[in-house]
């Protein structure tokens, strides 16, 4: 969905309040994937100083949890809003996704907001407790003596260090 920004700030376009859905299911989140469009809902009114927008966004990413590996799905429902003047169309560090006749990719920017919401490192619970070192399984399900290793192990190193055959440590 592409909304004329620069006709809506030159009072040649109604006010606009428009549901949509954005399919990122092939767009890159860091491991982390978003398989259902989001529903998200596009709105744009004139201030006086500008031009009012607000766009709300609703999705559920899936991945797996960085410590025991185990699958993870977050909701995440946010709305974010933008107050854009008019002289700021001409400015090339605007940071919103517009082409150069001052139209605004709609999907383009629930996909970054989305990717800046999302957490590069996904986990179960907060207080997940990995994965034994020794016998592969949740440290809370498995049988094994205490470590001594304070540091809760990251599954992430410990897969890499299978396939490389070497301490993690080694690893630049
Ligand atoms: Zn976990
Ligand atoms: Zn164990």
């Amino acid at each position: 969905m592409v909304f004329d920004l620069h006709r809506f700030l030159q009072g040649e376009k109604p006010p606009a309040n428009v549901p949509f859905t954005a399919d990122s299911s092939r767009r890159d989140f860091g491991g982390v994937q978003v398989p259902s469009p989001a529903e998200c809902n596009f709105s744009a009114q004139l201030a006086a100083e500008g031009a009012a927008l607000a766009l709300a966004v609703k999705a559920v990413a899936e991945g797996v949890c960085a410590r025991c590996l185990g699958p993870v799905r977050r909701c995440f429902d946010f709305t974010c809003e933008y107050l854009v003047r008019p002289r700021e169309l001409a400015d090339p560090d605007f940071e919103l996704p517009l082409d150069e006749n001052g139209c605004l990719d709609v999907e383009e920017l629930a996909y970054q907001e989305l990717y800046l919401a999302i957490p590069r490192v996904l986990l179960c619970s907060p207080d997940c407790p990995g994965l034994c070192a020794v016998c592969g399984q949740r440290k809370d399900a498995c049988t094994c003596a205490p470590t001594t290793d304070a540091a809760p192990a990251d599954a992430r190193l410990n897969v890499l260090k299978k396939l490389l055959g070497q301490d993690p440590k080694e690893v630049h």
